[in-house]
């Protein structure tokens, strides 16, 4: 089975339209999305119709449960509480049951996924060292598990020769074979944060025992005018073209 997965998708139309414009060459039979559909971005609902049109399966980010209101924006930055609260006036009844619709993990018949972990998921904590993954690959019940968050794509590795240690790999085509779990944070298809303003996006063929990271340029300059033209802070648009 190919499973074509979406992170971090922040309302970014134009990366998510060339991400699924790039995921239909690659013949996946499933497309799912680690959360944060919505937030930072001036697209949602262009990015919420375009999900469902293809029967995407979501995970439940913190920024689209703030957008809902379940979650306190307190502990946001202002630029992303400017966008949360943009946001929650501009999504519909039925936008806003959709993604309430969304769990906070999801498994299939070869992974999991989850937003920021799979350990307490509801505590939406980052995964930024080792030490922060091991919680999660405790519980993992599958070899594998997708996850997003901050942004960055990068893989955590329990390996078959020392299950005590955790290793971790920046690499694009990882064996998930070879190690008894991975962990694979699949980076940010509208809101990279790793220097390199590409859209991210991962595929997992559960056959050949391989996760890929791949990138693929979209239409900053568009996506950028639109945050311009919702009056969303300027930083907001400015950061696409940088990739922080
Ligand atoms: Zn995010």
């Amino acid at each position: 089975m190919r499973y074509g997965i979406l992170g971090d998708i922040h309302s970014n139309l134009s990366a998510l339209e060339s991400v699924l414009t790039a995921l239909d060459r690659e013949g996946v039979d499933v497309v799912l999305s680690v959360g944060d559909i919505v937030g930072y971005g001036a697209a949602p609902s262009e990015c919420i119709a375009l999900l469902r049109e293809r029967g995407v399966r979501p995970v439940m980010g913190n920024h689209d449960a703030a957008c809902l209101q379940l979650l306190d924006t307190r502990y946001f930055n202002n630029y992303a509480r400017a966008a949360v609260e943009w946001t929650r006036e501009r999504i519909g009844a039925e936008e806003r049951e959709w993604l309430l619709s969304a769990p906070l993990v999801l498994h299939f018949d070869h992974c999991s996924v989850s937003h920021g972990t799979l350990f307490r998921p509801e505590l939406f904590d980052y995964i930024q060292s080792p030490t922060d993954a091991d919680p999660s690959l405790d519980v993992m019940p599958l070899p594998v598990c997708f996850v997003g968050h901050t942004h960055v794509p990068v893989t955590l590795l329990r390996l078959r020769e020392d299950p005590t240690r955790t290793a971790y790999t920046v690499d694009y085509e990882v064996d998930v074979d070879e190690a008894l779990r991975a962990l694979v944070n699949v980076g940010s298809v509208g809101q990279p944060r790793d220097e390199d303003p590409r859209a991210a996006y991962a595929v997992f063929d559960s056959d050949a025992g391989r996760v890929w990271i791949k990138r693929v340029e979209y239409d900053i300059r568009t996506e950028a005018q639109r945050i311009h033209d919702a009056g969303l802070p300027a930083m907001l648009a400015d950061r696409l073209y940088l990739g922080v």
